[in-house]
């Protein structure tokens, strides 16, 4: 076949791949492929790498001897009645810790699955821009975690901006960029949208960070689809095995999908961004789609902040209960000031009107893995731990001795956190 007669069948200008021997080889009758051009060995080496990095990253490590912990290991097989097209083992270490931090290891365990679907391959990933345009920081990191599966990516930035396609050109590992033809935000047009993409231009993979945006419209575009998403992947093992904690973070299941069609959402602290700034992809009109009526996109407001992103920033200060009230927090974003850091909070803070629901971190909230996590007048509930338990160094500041939050600490403070505080920012200053 030549390739202008492959160009005309593949909007993408995807051409069919020599046989590869994987499992997403093109078999003859798949109508999408992609070019030696679109997945060069560099690329192919670059997914194989990022790969085993995250392995090693996902391996129980060695405790260090301020960390030394009992560990009383046991393996949990579950038998779970799933949907047809997903297979799930599980795997969980169950430990008695000694006053030390809790270590979430896991066990890989693959599923016994049937064999993968084969289907052409190449990846959608959806993004999302920030409030000054730029391709927001979950977007790059979902990009990393679609250059892992090891096809040829391709960037639909949602929001319908110049400055964001133009934005999205330049990220590293895009080989095209999907033009978004509405400013709409809403999950029904956004899920359509993805539907009419991945039917039209034959992806194999659709993968979006675990935002509150995409958690809304990727279940409406499985549905459309009629596959079974996959959510919150932590790792990926194989183009149709992937690693995802249930249970708050306690257990952590491999998930094997024969959908012919992967729909993932991926933990953006969980894979490392791509360069902003360094791509060339070309750009590639969206294919017709109709939102489903019901709801009207009228505007937007965004809150414009100088502050580092919640989800992005390497140092988090956050704030519970235990702050008393709204007025408290200031105290948190002076601090936050000095350490160029985003400011967090516990549910309870939440509920309690003391700040907005965006600043809230744990299970229902957002996942943040900064460098350096202060957690003040928070007492540790499983819930706020799994939004925050992989950060790499975390900070307790408590009245009570006995706070769980002690238990995941690497350094803990006891005492009152109107004194404490003050003086840390003031120290901090000098
Ligand atoms: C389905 C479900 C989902 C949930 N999702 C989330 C979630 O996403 N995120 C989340 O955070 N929670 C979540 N929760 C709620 C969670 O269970 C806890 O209720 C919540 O995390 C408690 O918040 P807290 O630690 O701020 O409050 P508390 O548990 O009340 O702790 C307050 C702490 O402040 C300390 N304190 C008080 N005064 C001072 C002082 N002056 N100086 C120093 N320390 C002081 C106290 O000793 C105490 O340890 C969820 C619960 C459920 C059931």
């Amino acid at each position: 076949m030549s390739k202008s007669a492959i160009s005309s069948r593949f909007p993408l200008g995807l051409a069919p791949e020599e046989s590869s021997g994987s499992e997403f080889a093109p078999e003859s009758g798949d109508d999408a492929y992609w070019s030696d051009s679109d997945v060069d060995e560099q690329t192919r080496r670059q997914s194989q790498l990022s790969r085993q990095q995250q392995q090693q990253q996902h391996q129980p490590q060695p405790q260090q001897n301020d960390r030394q912990h009992i560990r009383q290991q046991q393996n949990i097989s579950i038998e779970q009645s799933q949907p047809p097209g997903i297979t799930v083992s599980i795997s969980a270490l169950i430990s008695i810790h000694n006053h030390s931090r809790m270590h979430m290891g896991w066990r890989r365990a693959v599923a016994g699955a049937g064999a993968p679907s084969r289907r052409a391959a190449s990846t959608l990933v959806v993004g999302e821009t920030t409030a000054d345009g730029r391709v927001a920081a979950s977007t790059l990191s979902a990009v990393g975690a679609a250059v892992q599966l090891g096809f040829p990516v391709t960037l639909l930035v949602l929001g319908g901006s110049d400055a964001g396609d133009a934005a999205a050109a330049k990220v590293h590992s895009v080989a095209h960029v999907l033009a978004s033809p509405s400013k709409s935000l809403l999950p029904e047009t956004v899920a359509p949208l993805v539907a009419a993409a991945v039917q039209t231009l034959k992806f194999s993979h659709v993968v979006a960070a675990a935002s509150p945006l995409n958690k809304n419209w990727l279940p409406r575009a499985a549905a459309l689809l009629d596959v079974e998403p996959v959510s919150d992947v932590i790792a990926i093992n194989a183009p149709d095995s992937f690693v995802r904690p249930i249970y708050a973070g306690n257990a952590i299941a491999t998930v094997k999908s024969a959908d012919k069609i992967k729909l993932l959402t991926i933990r953006s602290t969980s894979f490392s961004p791509v360069d902003a700034s360094s791509g060339s992809a070309t750009s590639v009109a969206a294919p017709a789609s109709e939102a489903t009526p019901g709801s009207k996109w009228i505007s937007e407001e965004v809150v414009k902040s100088d502050r580092p992103e919640l989800g992005a920033a390497k140092v988090v200060i956050a704030g519970g209960r235990g702050m008393k009230n709204g007025e408290n927090f200031k105290l948190l974003y002076d601090l936050a000031d000095k350490v160029d850091g985003a400011v967090g909070a516990s549910r309870a803070a939440v509920d309690a009107g003391f700040v907005g629901n965006d600043l809230q971190i744990g299970q229902t909230g957002k996942i943040v893995a900064p460098e350096l996590y202060v957690a003040v007048g928070i007492s540790g509930a499983i819930q706020h731990l799994a939004g925050m338990k992989d950060s790499k160094v975390i900070v307790s500041i408590n009245k009570d001795a006995d706070a769980p939050i002690f238990q995941v600490s690497d350094f803990g403070l006891v005492g009152d956190l109107f004194k404490i505080v003050p003086e840390l920012t003031e120290k901090i200053k000098k």
